[in-house]
């Protein structure tokens, strides 16, 4: 699953644009991950200009915040 840090986050979008599964969602001041359609193709992760977002297969550990 996609981990968020909204704390480093400025909503730039790059990470929905590459996201082929649709599952990025960004809004003015919230951006949300639908891992359920998730393909861990770790694509978001590389674009991310901020370091925002890291894979977390630990499904467990659910800190998206
Ligand atoms: S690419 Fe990074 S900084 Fe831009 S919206 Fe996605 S997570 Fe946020
Ligand atoms: S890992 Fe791939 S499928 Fe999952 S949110 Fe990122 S770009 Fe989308």
């Amino acid at each position: 699953m996609i981990e968020i840090n909204r704390k480093i986050c400025d909503r730039c979008g790059c990470c929905v644009a590459v996201c082929e599964a649709d599952c990025i969602s960004v809004f003015e001041a919230l951006i949300e991950i639908d891992n359920s359609k998730c393909t861990s193709c770790n694509k978001c992760v590389w674009i991310c200009p901020l370091d925002a977002l890291a894979m977390n297969n630990f499904t467990n550990l659910d800190k998206t915040d």
